[in-house]
């Protein structure tokens, strides 16, 4: 049986250690890091989301802002506030939630962004630093797996890792994670040929595909280590709803060495990162040394 990966109690460590950064900041160099979060309409979801990021950011000593405007908001009304943020010395960290209404242009305001302050890392200038191997901001999620696969696995060189999904929040960037650590890196996506063939040759397999419980446990070679990224929402007889991943569970864990549960994986480590994000990014702009925490 597999090892199961606790993303829940490494994400409490992270931010644990994110907390003791941030009070050393404050006493070495009477810095307070500030993340501000701009969320636009009324979705459910994106609402409990930002709540988290804003309880969590203040509880690691953080200062949070947080910027609700109407789904009529205008695409300039918002670059403008975007602009008023990237001038705001008191934010460090900017996160525009998505996604935005249909009139409004995502590129345009993730670009908009100061590259310095893009805690998501979803900016061109960071995609790039992060492909040529610069320092820079890097989206939180893949950060998050990487963090998970190196504590599991240490050393993941050499390492043949194949990743389900090619978006540019997960996939793309979780590529460029992997080849960093001297992985061998591939990427499949909805027109791979032998999806399964490809899954069965992985030390690591990521699944970042937003398909219920699509690979299963006889895709996998014996022992490999499997990071879920999915989180897909199903019904259950109660008339309730639970979460799955993108992995069959019950089937991998019998094969995989080692496994993120969905939820308690992937999901806790994304708002850990995010505030580890913000304080790389406040040491970034204020010309001091990420302390060690
Ligand atoms: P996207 O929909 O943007 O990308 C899905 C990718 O999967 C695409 O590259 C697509 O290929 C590929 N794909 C779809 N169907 C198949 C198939 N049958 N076989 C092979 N590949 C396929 O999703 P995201 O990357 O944004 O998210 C992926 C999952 O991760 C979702 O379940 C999402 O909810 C979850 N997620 C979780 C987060 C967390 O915090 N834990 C954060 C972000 C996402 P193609 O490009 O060819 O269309």
């Amino acid at each position: 049986m597999a090892e199961i990966i606790d993303g829940k109690a490494f994400a409490a460590g992270l931010r644990e250690r994110v907390g003791r950064q941030v009070a050393t900041l404050g006493e070495k160099h009477g810095i307070t890091p500030g993340l501000a979060v701009v969320l636009v309409g009324e979705n459910p979801a994106s609402e409990v989301y930002v709540r988290n990021k804003g309880k969590q950011t203040r509880e690691a000593g953080m200062e949070s802002f947080e910027y609700k405007r109407d789904e009529s908001i205008s695409e300039q009304e918002l670059l403008d506030l975007v602009d008023e943020l990237n001038r705001d010395e008191r934010v460090n960290g900017i996160l525009v939630q998505l996604p935005l209404p249909d009139h409004i242009n995502d590129e345009k305001v993730l670009a908009a962004i100061d590259p310095d302050k893009d805690v998501d890392g979803f900016h061109t200038v960071n995609v790039g630093r992060l492909w040529t191997g610069l320092p820079g901001l890097v989206p939180c999620t893949p950060l998050g797996c990487s963090l998970l696969l190196k504590d599991k696995l240490g050393d993941l060189s050499g390492k043949h890792a194949v990743i389900v999904g090619r978006s540019n929040i997960v996939g793309k960037p979780m590529a460029a994670l992997l080849l960093r650590e001297n992985c061998t890196v591939e990427i499949a996506h909805s027109r791979t040929h032998d999806l399964q063939g490809e899954v069965k040759r992985a030390d690591i397999v990521v699944a970042a595909v937003g398909r219920r419980e699509m690979i299963q446990g006889d895709w996998l070679k014996e022992g490999a280590t499997v990071i879920d990224v999915g989180i897909n929402r199903i019904p259950t007889d109660e008339g309730k709803t639970r979460l799955v991943g993108d992995v069959h569970f019950e089937s991998a864990e019998k094969v995989a060495g080692a496994i993120t549960p969905v939820p308690g994986g992937v999901g806790p480590m994304t708002i850990a990162c995010l505030l580890n994000n913000t304080v790389e990014a406040t040491c970034l702009q204020r010309g001091v040394e990420v302390p060690a925490g």
